[in-house]
């Protein structure tokens, strides 16, 4: 019977360039539908797909994924602002691959878009005040 399962793949530097989700689909017969790709300032590159294919065949593909560094990150995972500490700078605006935050002209202030988000985790790291949570 075939799965179907959503996630973040993380690729550090140094794998970016090399052809990994091919290899998966040539060796591991998963299809692949993907959401978002993007590389952060930091290089390191950022896939949002969805994964899909026998039981056994996406065991192997995870367990090659992880073996070869890539982190996997399942998109069942909660990501919530603490609207208290928010300062409203800016600096998660331009880190976000789902466009989760939006500046709004009238109040200057960023709205925080729940719905949108796919719990990469990046803005956690970039949000000075630290107001960005990662619920697991
Ligand atoms: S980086 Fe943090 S403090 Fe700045 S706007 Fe985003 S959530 Fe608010
Ligand atoms: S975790 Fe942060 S950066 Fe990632 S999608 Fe959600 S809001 Fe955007």
């Amino acid at each position: 019977m075939a799965i179907s399962r959503k996630m973040v793949l993380h690729f550090p530097g140094r794998l970016v360039d090399r052809p990994i989700v091919s290899h998966l689909v040539r060796a591991y017969d998963l299809d692949f539908n993907i959401l978002k790709a993007s590389v952060t300032p930091e290089e390191e590159g950022l896939l949002v797909l969805e994964m899909t294919g026998k039981q056994d065949d996406y065991d192997r593909g995870i367990e090659y994924l992880t073996k070869a560094g890539v982190k996997i990150q399942s998109l069942s995972q909660d990501v919530t602002r603490n609207e208290e500490r928010c300062t409203h700078c800016g600096s998660c605006v331009t880190v976000c691959p789902a466009d989760a935050f939006q500046l709004e002209s009238s109040t200057k202030k960023v709205l925080f878009l729940n719905e949108k988000c796919i719990a990469c985790g990046l803005c956690i790291k970039t949000c000075p005040p630290r107001a960005m949570k990662l619920h697991f």
